[in-house]
């Protein structure tokens, strides 16, 4: 099949500029995403290829050279945008390298068709693999399946054009001018409009992607100290407790409060207190194992999700925790000394659960430990060692010679 070049240029100017139109409302304020840039690349197809389309209306070196030194810019703008969105720095000076060649190199090979559209080939195939690598290079910070389609485009686009210069060199070529048509050049143009279309979408889909995955991020994580914040807390320990149900393993839950935190607060300031907060979280997470989820309940108070933990080990753990806490410092700006010393309370429930038991229960039972725990002088550990079951005798507070050994 031989389709009508003028036709598929117009269908190259009209989709490239529609595309262009879209990234660019999509990208208005949104810098880091590389959009506009993307925009700008597709806008210089339009024009590269309404250049090519007024061939014999204008002169060649308008048509033909500025034509050709456009569409190795598009290229140039394409993979300025992957660097952008991943967050790199631009050598300008290397991509535009290859469109000074182009330039050059049409200048010298105006008439020459073949030679042309062989070197002209040539060169955009390997910006397409440049940008091409450069999309997969960082593909495990990308989520979604957005860049699989970045890559698709960018992958036809090598292949076409790499392919076009091998033809045209070898004199396979039928068309003698840019506007007639052939297999070559059908085979050609089409690409170039899939590709517009298909890496185009890909790149938007990429930037959506990246938007959803930070803010599915931001809605699980407590923005101050970058920890579980309650809600995703809570999904956790429903989770963990229906498997300690199912496996019949033990599970442990610590709740951490600050003491007397309001001293703190009323004595450095409230962006001091929050400091103190995150110093104390970093202490928290070094001393947690893999498995082990830290997360900030509300306010200072902390809570440790421990599966598969028994309460003897938890409250072992618990211990530790105080201690770092009470050695730690969090120094302060500008201010010579040790810093602030703060430390906590914690409560821990911990051993097999049945079926029926849930989270709340969990959560009511550490809690009334860390109550405890501030009855009792703070700066300590304190066990309840019983859910709070209907037809159970309120919760007794930590004696080891009264513990079931089912919760060893
Ligand atoms: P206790 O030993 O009984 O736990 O005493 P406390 O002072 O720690 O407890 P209280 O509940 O009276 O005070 C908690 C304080 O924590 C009050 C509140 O202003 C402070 N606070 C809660 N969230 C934040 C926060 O995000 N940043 C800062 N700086 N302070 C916070
Ligand atoms: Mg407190
Ligand atoms: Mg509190």
């Amino acid at each position: 099949m031989v389709a009508h070049v003028p036709t598929m240029l117009a269908m190259i100017i009209a989709a490239s500029l529609m595309m262009a139109a879209c990234m660019a409302v999509v990208g208005w304020g949104r810098r880091r995403d590389g959009l506009r840039r993307w925009a700008a690349a597709l806008l210089l197809n339009a024009i590269g290829h309404l250049l090519l389309m007024l061939y014999g209306l204008v002169p060649n070196g308008v048509s033909i050279v500025a034509g050709n030194l456009l569409l190795s810019c598009v290229m140039v703008g394409m993979i300025a945008a992957i660097y952008q969105f991943q967050g790199r720095p631009v050598r300008w000076w290397l991509l535009l390298a290859s469109p000074l060649l182009v330039t050059v190199f049409v200048i010298g090979f105006v008439d020459n068709f073949p030679a042309r559209v062989s070197f002209v080939g040539l060169v955009i195939g390997l910006q397409a693999v440049w940008a091409l690598s450069a999309a997969l290079a960082r593909r495990h910070a990308t989520v979604g399946r957005g860049q699989w389609l970045l890559v698709a485009g960018l992958g036809l686009e090598a292949v076409v054009l790499g392919g076009r210069a091998v033809v045209a060199i070898s004199a396979h070529e039928a068309a003698t001018s840019i506007l007639q048509s052939s297999v070559l050049q059908t085979l050609t143009f089409m690409s170039t409009f899939t590709v517009v279309l298909v890496s185009s979408m890909g790149f938007v889909f990429m930037a959506r992607d990246r938007a959803d995955e930070n803010n599915r991020v931001m809605a699980a994580l407590d923005h101050l100290t970058g920890v579980a914040n309650r809600r995703s807390l809570i999904a956790a320990l429903d989770r963990d407790v229906a498997r300690a149900v199912r496996m019949r393993e033990s599970i442990a839950l610590m709740m951490v409060d600050i003491d007397h935190f309001k001293n703190v607060n009323d004595q450095y300031g409230h962006p001091m207190g929050d400091r103190v907060l995150c110093s104390v979280v970093n202490v928290l997470r070094q001393r947690v194992r893999a498995q082990d989820l830290v997360g900030r309940y509300g306010g200072e108070e902390f809570m440790v999700v421990l599966p598969d933990t028994t309460l003897v080990g938890a409250e072992q753990l618990a211990r530790e925790l105080c201690k770092a806490v009470e050695e730690s410092r969090c120094p302060m700006d500008g201010v010579e000394g040790p810093g602030i010393s703060v430390t906590v309370s914690i409560g821990v429930f911990g051993g097999r659960l049945d079926s029926g038991d849930s989270w709340d229960m969990l959560i009511a039972a550490a809690d009334r430990a860390l109550y405890q725990a501030k009855s009792n002088g703070r700066n300590r550990v304190e066990s309840a060692v019983t859910l709070r079951r209907p037809g159970t005798p309120m919760a007794a507070h930590h004696n080891p010679e009264t513990l079931p050994s089912s919760l060893y």
